[in-house]
């Protein structure tokens, strides 16, 4: 997957390659789905959502350039595949996802199985972001909003990014900077998410 999927088409951030390496994919897929746990391309995980593409994964990791020492907000938990590859290269992860069966199934399996203790996991709407632990080095959307939530643009810390998937039907991967308390948005390729409620 690594080879074929993210280094063949340009991926070369060391640490999100190492990560997904690591990272047992199949613990995240649904029983249904185990034969193609490392298949290119999104496959269900209930509840009508979806665990992104593998390449779409590494892509967005990437754009938000991780040295290490970073706390980062994650909205759309999903399955946790993405938390998990945060919570490989950063300091301290905080996801949150709305569909409560979702976030306690990702949980259970990050905490629990697989011994994460940097990951912090809430249920809710992520729009509101986690004022608590605000501000964020950097934040990521996995699910695509018709326009970047602004609450979350002020839980954003200052020289910090974002990146997310924005639009209704069509919709676009977004880079943010935050510089002196204003946006610079970069546009991207265009990509196909679950709707951000
Ligand atoms: N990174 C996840 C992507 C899952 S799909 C993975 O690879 O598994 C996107 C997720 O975002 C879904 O689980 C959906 O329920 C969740 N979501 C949608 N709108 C949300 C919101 N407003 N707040 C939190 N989570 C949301």
């Amino acid at each position: 997957m690594v080879d074929r999927q993210l280094r063949s088409r340009g991926l070369k951030d060391k640490g999100v390659l190492a990560a997904m390496l690591k990272i047992p994919r199949h613990l995240f897929v649904p029983e249904s789905e185990k034969g193609r746990s490392y298949y290119d391309g999104p496959l269900p995980i209930g509840k009508g959502q979806t665990i992104s593409q593998p390449y779409i994964v590494a892509y967005m990791t990437e754009l938000l350039q991780l040295k290490g020492n970073e706390k980062v907000l994650e909205i759309g938990t999903g399955c946790g595949y993405q938390t998990a590859v945060l919570a490989e290269i950063v300091d301290q992860v905080y996801t949150i996802e709305v569909i409560a069966e979702l976030g306690e199934r990702a949980k259970n399996l990050l905490n629990e199985k697989l011994c994460y203790a940097n990951i912090s996991f809430k249920v809710g709407n992520g729009r509101e972001g986690w004022s608590e632990f605000a501000p964020f080095d950097r934040i990521i959307i996995t699910a695509a909003p018709g326009k970047f939530p602004g609450k979350l643009f002020s839980q954003l810390k200052d020289g910090g990014i974002a990146a997310a998937p924005v639009g209704n039907f069509f919709q676009l991967m977004m880079r943010y900077f935050k510089k002196n308390d204003k946006i610079e948005e970069e546009t991207l390729i265009g990509v196909s998410f679950v709707p951000c409620v």
